[in-house]
């Protein structure tokens, strides 16, 4: 009775930790959308997005098209426990271009994957407010605030290169 009370116990725990193991698994894979990959991967990016009307450009890591819903993804190879303001503003460049260059498609909201975690960011009024806001800083920029680096690797994939006054990176227009 006890061999059989101690095998069940045994099972019980294999089993949990078989769906823990499973689960841990399911979640990582979950950050990614599903439906169909329109744009880019994690391995050859595509081609920089632009947007004439808000003078914004970006390259997400992947664009997934879920019924009539774009849903734009970004991998970060780092951890953190909140989504970063820098990362946040990015995701509503992604937003505010995909909206101008798919009229009839809806953007409701993004995926921000960290190594140790993953975001789902509506797409706000306020977010595509302030990244309009900040391209207008940027746009409007004499000189102050100054650009903080002396890296143009971070210039590189900015949304707001193509309107930033201080950008490193010299476009070809
Ligand atoms: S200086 Fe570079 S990183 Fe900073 S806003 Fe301009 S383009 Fe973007």
């Amino acid at each position: 009775m006890n061999y059989l009370f101690l095998g069940i116990t045994v099972a019980i725990l294999l089993i949990s930790l078989i769906l823990l193991i499973t689960g841990f698994r399911r979640n990582a894979r979950d950050a990614v959308p599903t439906g169909s990959m329109v744009y880019g991967d994690l391995h050859s990016r595509g081609t920089t997005m632009r947007s004439h009307t808000y003078g914004l450009s970006g390259k997400p890591d992947m664009v997934v098209k879920s019924g009539r819903n774009l849903i734009p993804y970004e991998y970060k190879n780092t951890d953190t426990a909140k989504p970063r303001d820098g990362h946040l503003v990015q995701m509503g460049a992604y937003f505010l271009i995909l909206e101008d260059l798919n009229p009839g498609l809806k953007v409701p909201y993004g995926i921000i994957k960290y190594r140790n975690s993953a975001f789902k960011v509506p797409n706000s009024a306020q977010l595509r407010g302030k990244v309009l806001y900040v391209a207008d800083q940027i746009r409007n920029n004499t000189g102050e605030p100054k650009r903080n680096h002396e890296n143009p690797m971070k210039c590189m994939p900015c949304s707001f290169r193509e309107i930033c006054t201080q950008s490193l990176i010299i476009l070809q227009r």
